[in-house]
């Protein structure tokens, strides 16, 4: 008997569910598809730990996956689990090359606040060596807007100021598109990119006008598809930790 109901319940379950397909419209199958799979990535246990298909850049032991940008010997130090700029050493740069790419690195401005506007914890992250995300502490702090912290440098301020303290680690997670040429050096399109710093947006996929440059108008001059990120030397210690990346 139980079983008999139960076979009741199941056919008009399939009947009010069939009725709730509207097929005059087509097959629903049509639209799905099976292939191709995406690739599985193990996440890591925080949003701040590489996952499984990430290239770990630096992973605070050494410098192994760097080398100074004029060839010259790496002068920075390790502390702690953290890279720091040595001012006047030059700056630093992947001995690998990347294009499109997400990239997670974390910094912090000196705990010893020392000068003010462009002189406090200044340094940059320069996606293919020449487009300059910048790394400065903005934590009450003025200076041109669009050469603070989140901004692309000398173009583009950040949508906020998401800035922690000086001596506390703050976040940046990079989605970064290569800028693509034609064969005859012409630019084909513009990079891109979207910055989001200490969990909070300041760079909405936004279009790069073209190098950082300090004097001038930026240009896009013709390059490879992938090129070595740079970290700048700009005086100050700022340190630099767990920096990862995906080529996209
Ligand atoms: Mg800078």
């Amino acid at each position: 008997m139980r079983f008999i109901l139960f076979l009741l319940l199941l056919s008009s379950f399939q009947i009010s569910n069939a009725q709730e397909i509207d097929r005059s419209k087509g097959d629903p199958k049509i639209s799905e598809y099976y292939t191709p799979e995406a690739p599985v990535v193990t996440p890591g246990k925080t949003a701040h730990e590489a996952p499984s298909d990430a290239f770990i850049l630096f992973d605070g032991k050494n410098f192994s996956n760097w080398e100074g940008d004029k060839n010259q010997p790496i002068g920075w130090t390790l502390e702690n689990g953290a890279m720091v700029v040595k001012g006047g050493s030059g700056g630093i740069k992947t001995k690998r090359g990347f294009g499109d790419c997400q990239l997670h690195i974390e910094f912090r401005t000196p705990a010893e606040v020392k000068g003010d506007g462009q002189g406090r914890g200044n340094s940059g992250i320069f996606l293919m060596g020449k487009y300059e995300l910048q790394v400065l502490d903005n934590y009450n702090n003025k200076t041109y807007v669009n050469g603070q912290a989140g901004s692309m440098y000398k173009q583009l301020p950040p949508l906020v100021n998401a800035c922690r303290p000086p001596g506390e680690w703050q976040t940046y997670d990079i989605i970064f598109t290569a800028p693509r040429f034609y064969d005859d050096g012409r630019l084909k399109s513009q990079a891109r990119i979207t910055v989001i710093q200490n969990g909070v947006l300041v760079q909405n996929n936004t279009t790069i006008w073209g190098s950082t440059e300090y004097i001038g108008s930026p240009v896009y001059k013709k390059h490879s598809d992938r090129e070595p990120i740079f970290l700048q030397d700009h005086g100050n210690p700022t340190a630099f930790r767990n920096i990862w990346i995906r080529d996209l």
